[in-house]
Order: C-alpha cells, then structure tokens, then sequence
C-alpha cells in the first residue's frame, strides 16, 4: 500500500478541494507512502484491498484464542483515538471502539457538539485541534461532505498533523463500510474466483448512499465486474460516479426493475431510503420504494451461490424473515466491519509485521 506522496501541508485547501477525487490519493499518504489517512474510497487499489482483507482474517484470527488476544491488546496500547461522531452511527462507532479495543487503544469520544465546546461557540477548526493534542488519530463522521479532507489538511499545517479517518461524510464517502464490503464479498466469493467476473446489484437509494458510491469505485479495482444500478428515476446514481467509471473502462447498467436482475446477480448491495436529506417535507414519501424492497419470495429467484448484503440500519426493504436464508449476509457484513477497521489502524501504526510474525508463529 506504498504510492508516491506529496506533504498535504505544501498545497493550498482550494486547490487540494478543487482536485478531481481520483488525484488526491498521494496527499493522504504518509512521507514513506504508506497509508496515513483514510478519507477516500480513491486512495485504495487493488493490491491494498488485498492486503488489508489478509490481514483482516489474521487479526480475526488471533483474536480467536485468550493469547491472541492478549498479544493484540498489547499492540496499540500507547495510542488513544478520539471518536468523533456529530452524526448517528450505531454499527461503525461500535465497530471502530470493538477494533480500538481489541488492539489496545484508548478510546475518547464526542457524540454530540451540545457537550463540547462547540456549543460554547467554538469552531469546529479548533474543536478538532483541540482533539490532536489528546489523541493521535481521529475517526470522524460528520454531516458536512469534505469535513475530514478540511480537517486532514488543517492538522498538516500544525505540530500534530495526526491520521483521520473519515467514518461517513455528507452524502459523498464512506471509505471504510466500502472496505467492510469488499472484504464481505472477498470472503463470500473465496471459493468461487474471488470478487472479479461478479455481477453486482445496487438497489434502493442510489442517489444519496454514500456507501455505494464509495463501494463503486472500490469496485472498479477488479477485472470482468459488472454493476446493474437499480432504483426509481429520482434516486438513480449520481452522474458524477458513472463518469469515474466510465473512465474506469467498467461495464455498468442503470435499471428500474429489480426482480428481473436478481437471477443474475452474484451480490445484491440493498440500501435504504435516506430520507434524512430531503430537502422540501416528505420528499421522499412521494416515491414509489415498494418495488426495491427484497421479497421473501425473491429467494427462489436468486442463484444458489449469491449473496445479498445491506449496510444497515435496514427499514422496509429487506423483511426479517429472510434473515434465516445463509444467502443474507449482513449480520457477518456487520462483524467484518470490527475487524477491517482494526486492520486498518493496524497498518496505519505499521503493526502488520508484528501481526503477521505472531501469526505464523502459532500455526
Ligand atoms: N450506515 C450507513 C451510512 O452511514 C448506511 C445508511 O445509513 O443507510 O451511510
């Protein structure tokens, strides 16, 4: 996961803000172009999905056994993360404070600004210096698209420029549940080829789920994939995503009719209506989401080998009683997620050596 770098500190915020998405990548990278920041689904190829989804079952696997997990907690214990949630999160704050804590490290949180200085009329600038003096990364999901770049890009100017990791921003990235799910469907397709050649079926709301857009173009890094964007007219992918594959040279389709995709679907990506950004009262309730809901009797329809995947909090769309099928794996998706993002810290401190050598010294 090594790439040319350039310090963030020696550009301009307006002209690293005004760089298309897929050129920022070497301004994230540490000074040894090793992963320093996680801010953008860009920053990662193939190479570092593969390596990072390894490590993922190594760490899973330690974990496994009273020693493991003593050699993990040992790993990171000089280190504390500050979670900085603005915005609701249940499955990535839990998921991120599992991961600190099985490597060890100490986690401080802010989960509303009524309770910080914030509230006292702080800017947010300084709110998030604040925290570089305590912790020495931070995870952050806010409402405001681009808040951790600003914030990455602040930090380089200090004396603590320390890693961000960006767990949701606005409607346009979040890096790591697209890191989850690659890792998902690594696991899912193991014994059948891996994730290259696979059809995948995005449905719902495609035109604000920051999930797929940031799951899209991890896909992009595979070869033969195939995505089929199935949603109504309004909630239809951004034009801005199908560029970036267009430009990627990969096969997509935009549908409207999801049944007759899901016999050739390998992995069906569900998401929910986000009704959060409407912007007049009721938007949403005005379309038609009846038809992207997954029916129980949709089972029949859906290959032997296929999976489907949901990056939850999950309304309507997927009924309960699907839940037992092994197809659904969103319940094992949620649980990849502790152990990507423990990998992830990982190899931003540069403990995969240490990892890797305890590993193979207990098989
Ligand atoms: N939990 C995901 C997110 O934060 C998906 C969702 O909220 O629908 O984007």
């Amino acid at each position: 996961m090594t790439q040319e770098s350039m310090p963030l500190s020696h550009i301009g915020w307006d002209s690293f803000n005004r760089l298309p998405v897929t050129e920022k990548a070497p301004y994230l990278a540490g000074s040894d172009g090793r992963v320093f920041h996680v801010l953008l689904a860009q920053q990662f190829n193939r190479a570092a999905l593969d390596s990072l989804g390894g490590l993922a079952t190594r760490i899973r696997r330690t974990a496994k056994t009273e020693e493991g997990m003593t050699f993990l907690r040992g790993l990171m214990a000089n280190k504390r993360a500050m979670l900085y949630f603005t915005q609701p999160s249940s499955r990535t704050f839990l998921s991120f404070s599992s991961a600190c804590q099985i490597l060890g490290v100490n986690v401080g949180e802010v989960r509303d600004t009524a309770t910080s200085s914030e509230f006292k009329g702080e800017s947010q600038e300084d709110s998030l210096r604040t925290f570089s003096s305590y912790f020495d990364m931070i995870v952050m999901r806010t409402q405001v698209g681009g808040l951790a770049e600003h914030t990455a890009w602040v930090l380089s100017n200090t004396e603590r420029p320390i890693p961000i990791i960006n767990a949701g921003s606005g409607k346009d990235q979040h890096p790591t549940q697209a890191l989850l799910d690659i890792y998902t469907l690594q696991r899912s397709f193991e014994a059948r080829g891996g994730i290259d050649g696979k059809t995948i079926v995005f449905v719902g709301d495609l035109a604000r789920g920051r999930t797929v857009r940031s799951l899209a173009w991890l896909l992009t890094n595979y070869t033969g994939v195939r995505m089929i964007f199935v949603a109504p007219e309004p909630l239809q992918i951004g034009r801005d995503i199908l560029n970036l594959l267009d430009a990627a040279g990969v096969t997509y389709e935009l549908a409207s009719d999801f049944e007759t995709t899901i016999p050739e679907a390998d992995a069906i990506y569900m998401t929910r209506i986000q009704d959060e950004w409407d912007t007049t009262e009721g938007e949403s309730r005005k379309i038609d989401t009846s038809r992207y809901h997954f029916r129980p009797e949709y089972l029949d329809r859906l290959g032997p080998h296929a999976v489907i995947l949901h990056p939850f909090p999950r309304r309507q769309e997927i009924p309960t009683a699907i839940d037992h099928d092994p197809r659904a794996v969103y319940w094992r998706q949620m649980r990849n997620g502790m152990w990507i993002r423990a990998a992830l810290m990982a190899l931003i401190f540069k403990k995969e050596r240490l990892i890797d050598g305890y590993y193979a010294s207990v098989r």
